[in-house]
């Protein structure tokens, strides 16, 4: 797919370091609760084969990290009429 982010270059890419970074800092938030590994991996892998994933991380649909997004229980997938997860 072609890269239709108006926003995003190449060289916004985030890292494996920043990713983990933010999820260490929502971590410490009051109350907050991550989804259970299995279930975080299942998204993740359609995720990966999404059209809409771009650099690896970023999804086209809402610009969120996809690492991050996966995590959250109440968090669903943007794919357009046919959510992936
Ligand atoms: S549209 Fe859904 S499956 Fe595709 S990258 Fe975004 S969150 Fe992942």
């Amino acid at each position: 797919m072609e890269n239709i982010c108006k926003a995003c270059l190449a060289s916004t890419k985030v890292t494996d370091g920043d990713i983990q970074l933010a999820i260490d800092k929502l971590s410490r938030l009051k109350g907050m609760k991550f989804v259970e590994d299995s279930l975080y991996l299942s998204r993740l892998e359609k995720c990966d084969v999404c059209a809409y994933l771009e650099y690896g991380t970023t999804c086209l649909q809402c610009g969120c990290i996809v690492q991050i997004r996966a995590k959250l229980p109440d968090s669903t997938c943007p794919y357009p009429k046919d959510r992936k997860w």
